[in-house]
């Protein structure tokens, strides 16, 4: 029986194993962490991450070929191929702060590797890690345990979350990089043949480690920067009495453009797009592509400006102050059906009002108050100027109020902002929330998902992104 095991049981080390579990009910996957928390979770009813399907594959595999543990030692020692999953953040200080990836877990995690290996291991990078980390990654294992022979593949991962498990399910390609050699081929082969249990062969793409490497940055800068691109021509549509959604629309119909991914909104999140990007950057820079690291850092800056013009947007509406106002905020998660908060934008949108002392009141559907008042009590990190920004701002909390119902945020609010597009919103009995607002009552639209027609007939005025403006 072929033994996998995957260090790093997060939103992606989780997920991927427990469908190659269900896929693969002849091998053998641990998912390890050295978070006792996190895999007493994986272990629980409830599970340390939401995620759509996630539960009903785990439950079907756990304790039959899936098992989640936090001896890290015994099942990196008897496995045959070894994942490593660990978050792969900026780098908050040092050489290439702000922008580099702090790879201060996976140097540990490879280091553990070499340390506990008796057996040859095929070792698979599944975090984002910058071009030429299998370098580095072959140096530290074959100088600690110089006996065991190790290829190093790169398997990024492209599931997004809020649909990892249909992303897992049906990719549009795994993308497998390796050593030219006979040895790396093997390897790569051996990969493959696992995720030949349910991807179909021409999905499965095969490359050098540097391609591979390199294309997952390079994947998630185009999304991020079709983001960008949307969001930048929805200042121009605000500006000119164009509507973004009928150019997206326009433009989508090219087949050269294509029509996903081009909703406007308040502004990209989540944990991958800005680290990598600035990763890229910092790739560039050291390479002496300046123009082209430029180019790139212009996504982040849009990306900024965009959520700074919402906030903006709220407060000129509301007669240039929120001071003392109630603003209910709906939606905190970076983007629906996830529970995840890293680098949302209702980050800096909450603490943009907070900064004129408005008051919030915050509901999410899968977000908790813990969560939410530790990320609005964090100083925001500063990619351009990184160095002395980590000290803690006073907490937020006494300006901030989290609520577990849409209805119960709105009361008594003088305006509400939508922040994540979860489908419960589209349809929340919106009379019954203007005629328990303070009036005049303002609606934000930071997702495009309301119909500002049908608003502007309760009597709202309203702000959508890229839309032209109350008459
Ligand atoms: P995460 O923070 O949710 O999970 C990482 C886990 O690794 C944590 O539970 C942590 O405790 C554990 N860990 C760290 N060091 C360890 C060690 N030495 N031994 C054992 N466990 C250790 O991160 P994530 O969102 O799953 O992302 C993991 C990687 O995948 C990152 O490089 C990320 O860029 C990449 N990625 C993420 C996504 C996504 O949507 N989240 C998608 C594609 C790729």
């Amino acid at each position: 029986m072929v033994k996998i095991c995957c260090i790093g049981a997060g939103y992606v080390g989780g997920p991927t194993m427990a469908v190659i579990a269900l896929k693969c009910p002849k091998i053998e996957v641990a998912v390890v962490d050295i978070s006792v928390s996190r895999i007493a979770a994986w272990n629980g009813d409830q599970l340390p991450i939401y995620e759509p399907g996630l539960e009903d594959v785990v439950t079907q595999c756990r304790g039959r070929n899936l098992f989640f543990s936090t001896d890290i030692e015994k099942h990196v020692a008897e496995a045959d191929i070894v994942f490593v999953s660990v978050n792969t953040p900026t780098k908050t200080q040092g050489l290439g702060a702000g922008k580099a990836a702090d790879l201060t877990y996976w140097e540990s995690a490879a280091r553990m590797i070499a340390n506990v290996s008796n057996s040859n291991k095929i070792v698979v990078e599944k975090s984002t890690v910058p071009v030429k980390t299998a370098e580095a990654i072959e140096k530290i294992l074959t100088h600690n345990s110089r006996e065991i022979k190790y290829q190093i593949l790169s398997n990024p991962e492209f599931l997004a979350e809020g649909t990892a498990i249909q992303d897992l399910f049906n990719p549009d390609r795994v993308l497998i990089g390796g050593r030219e050699t006979p040895e790396g081929q093997k390897a790569i082969q051996a990969l493959k043949d696992v995720y030949a249990h349910w991807v179909p062969e021409d999905r499965i793409i095969t490359t050098n480690l540097w391609s591979a490497e390199l294309s997952k940055l390079a994947a998630n800068a185009f999304l991020a920067q079709r983001i960008s691109s949307v969001n930048a021509m929805s200042a121009l549509c605000e500006a000119t009495g164009a509507d973004v959604t009928q150019v997206s629309h326009a433009i989508g119909k090219d087949t050269r453009i294509g029509p996903r991914f081009l909703n406007s909104s308040v502004g990209f999140g989540g944990s991958c797009f800005q680290k990598d990007i600035l990763n890229l950057v910092y790739i560039c820079e050291c390479n002496g592509l300046t123009e082209v690291a430029n180019y790139w850092k212009q996504v982040i800056k849009v990306n900024d400006y965009q959520k700074n013009r919402f906030v903006n947007r709220i407060v000129s509406s509301m007669f240039n102050t929120v001071s003392g106002k109630k603003i209910a905020i709906l939606g905190f998660a970076f983007k629906k059906d996830t529970g995840d908060t890293r680098e949302t934008p209702a980050i800096d949108v909450c603490k943009g009002l907070l900064g004129d002392k408005a008051k919030l009141s915050i509901y999410d559907p899968q977000v908790t108050e813990d969560q939410i008042q530790r990320d609005l009590s964090m100083k925001k990190f500063d990619w351009d100027h990184p160095i002395h920004l980590q000290p803690m701002s006073p907490p937020a909390s006494k300006q901030v109020n989290v609520v577990w119902d849409a209805y119960q945020a709105a009361k008594d609010a003088h305006g509400v902002c939508i922040l994540t597009e979860w489908d419960e919103f589209k349809t929340l009995d919106y009379q019954k929330i203007f005629d328990n607002m303070r009036k005049p009552a303002y609606i934000f639209d930071g997702r495009n998902i309301l119909d500002v027609e049908k608003l502007r007939e309760i009597g709202f005025i309203v702000y959508s992104i890229g839309k032209p403006l109350d008459p």
